[in-house]
């Protein structure tokens, strides 16, 4: 089973793109799903973040302070680093195991990585990577109706991930985010049939 990586800025569309492919019978390993889990009550991350952050991080269940951890790694870029360095091995750890559990009659699974190029270990798993892609503006203006995210975080957030246009230069296929969910899901119909085709006979055995 080959693995594609997906990937985009935020507010690009990568969870509503997963969602098109998961309904044509795709498997999904989504690594900010992971990093959910591992913060929400119960967590494996929570521990080590209270002990490099203090308790004030974390919430009364013990689950990391999202919007507190939010706004204090995008304004202090050693803070965001720590994080990452806590996050990442544990990250993608299960993201391995999860992939590890899809039948390997599956022609093809999703992985999707917010920085997949930033992050050579979830790179190298990959057959192949599709970047999810919006102007910067859409991106903003989707995000800012989430509650907690001002202007200045999003833009802020854009600032800390790849640019687009090297999103763009690195993607081996490009879905365009800036219309409907319709010509999104259209795009991915059409890019799932060309893997399938891609994959279909000896390929797909490799
Ligand atoms: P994040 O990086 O924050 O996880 P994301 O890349 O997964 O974001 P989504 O959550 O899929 O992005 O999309 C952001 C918002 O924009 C969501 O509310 C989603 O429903 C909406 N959205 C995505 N694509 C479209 C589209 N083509 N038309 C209208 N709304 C869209």
């Amino acid at each position: 089973m080959k693995i594609v990586g997906l990937t985009g800025g935020i507010g690009s569309g990568k969870s509503a793109a997963t969602e098109v492919f998961e309904s044509l019978g795709v498997d999904i390993v989504d690594t900010d799903k992971i990093a959910h889990q591992l913060t929400a009550p119960g967590g494996k991350a929570n521990p080590l973040i209270g002990a490099a952050f203090g308790p004030e991080m974390l919430g009364n269940a013990g689950e990391m302070d999202r919007q507190k951890m939010r706004a204090m790694a995008f304004d202090n870029p050693a803070a965001r680093q720590r994080l990452e360095e806590i996050l990442h091995p544990l990250i993608l750890a299960q993201a391995q195991s999860d992939l590890a559990k899809i039948a390997i009659s599956k022609a093809y699974a999703i992985l999707a990585v917010p920085l997949l190029y930033e992050r050579l270990t979830f790179r190298s798993l990959v057959w192949r990577t599709i970047s999810i892609d919006c102007t910067e503006e859409t991106q903003i203006q989707r995000v800012i109706k989430r509650p907690g995210l001002s202007i200045d975080t999003a833009k802020k957030i854009i600032a800390a991930q790849a640019p687009r246009s090297i999103r763009l230069q690195l993607a081996d296929d490009v879905i365009h985010n800036g219309a409907s969910l319709s010509s999104l899901r259209s795009q991915i119909e059409t890019l799932h049939m060309r893997y399938l085709g891609l994959l279909s006979g000896a390929d797909r055995c490799a």
